[in-house]
């Protein structure tokens, strides 16, 4: 433990939080209150740098980021929970990951008869930025649904709807194709509320029948296969990062 950075450290707060124990934020009121030690003992100095061969426990806990950062993409099929076990015995995205790898946990989630993008990682700092809504991350699906959107449809999806349980900011909403009785539209929203999509289009009497994510960020889906896993890019990974870094209302386009 130093409070000068050496080349492999990282500070406490930011250690605690890839850990998956709290916010950065919130890793900092647990080092001000003292529950926090490091090779044993209590540490308070917020600029405390830990090296990955430092023990930490929070509230006697030992806590740990040993395994490397790992960042993947899933094309998640329907059918298949967005959850790490089920109680019902049902699919999960644990079953569709590759074995040996580190334990990513899933960034935000999608319905289990949603099918497209799903980041997974093991940097916790990472997802609970990338989930906080002021980061507002873009996320495009690929719906599915009943009928025809009127121009007044559009304009209230693109103005925000009241759909049912809460008001749904403005989304962008682009027309694929329109058949008798049925359209696919592309619609970004920001926001990542519980079957967000869906709610939106039922307030305007247009159920979903599929729902495809196709981006998360800067994340597409591209040609990777049904129930397949990727890496990220680079690119990808610094195009994330960079939004984690900067609030929407700060963001520079
Ligand atoms: N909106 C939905 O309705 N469902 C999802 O799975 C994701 C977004």
């Amino acid at each position: 433990m130093t409070m000068d950075k050496p080349a492999d450290g990282i500070r406490l707060n930011k250690y605690l939080a890839q850990a998956g124990v709290a916010s950065r934020r919130y890793a900092d009121v647990l080092i001000a209150r003292g529950k926090v030690r490091v090779n044993g003992k209590t540490v308070r100095e917020m600029g405390t740098i830990v090296s990955l061969s430092d023990r930490v426990d929070v509230s006697g806990t030992p806590v740990s980021v040993r395994d490397e950062p790992t960042y993947l993409v899933l094309h998640k099929p329907i059918g298949v929970m967005t959850t790490m076990r089920d109680p019902q015995g049902r699919r999960t995205i644990v079953d569709l990951l590759p074995k040996n790898i580190p334990r990513v946990v899933p960034v935000g989630r999608l319905d289990f008869d949603t099918a497209g993008v799903l980041l997974m990682t093991n940097d916790g700092d990472l997802a609970n930025r990338l989930l906080h809504p002021k980061y507002g991350v873009d996320k495009t699906y690929r719906a599915g649904i009943s009928g025809r959107l009127s121009p007044e449809d559009i304009k209230r999806l693109g103005e925000g709807i009241d759909a049912d349980s809460f008001q749904a900011a403005g989304a962008k909403v682009r027309v694929v194709s329109v058949r008798a009785g049925y359209s696919v539209v592309d619609i970004t929203v920001h926001e990542g509320r519980n079957r967000q999509v869906r709610k939106m289009f039922e307030a305007l009497g247009h159920p979903v029948q599929t729902l495809v994510r196709l981006r998360f960020g800067p994340i597409s889906l591209g040609d990777l296969g049904l129930g397949l896993v990727r890496g990220l890019t680079e690119r990808e990974l610094t195009a994330l990062q960079r939004i984690a870094e900067q609030p929407e209302e700060r963001r520079t386009p």
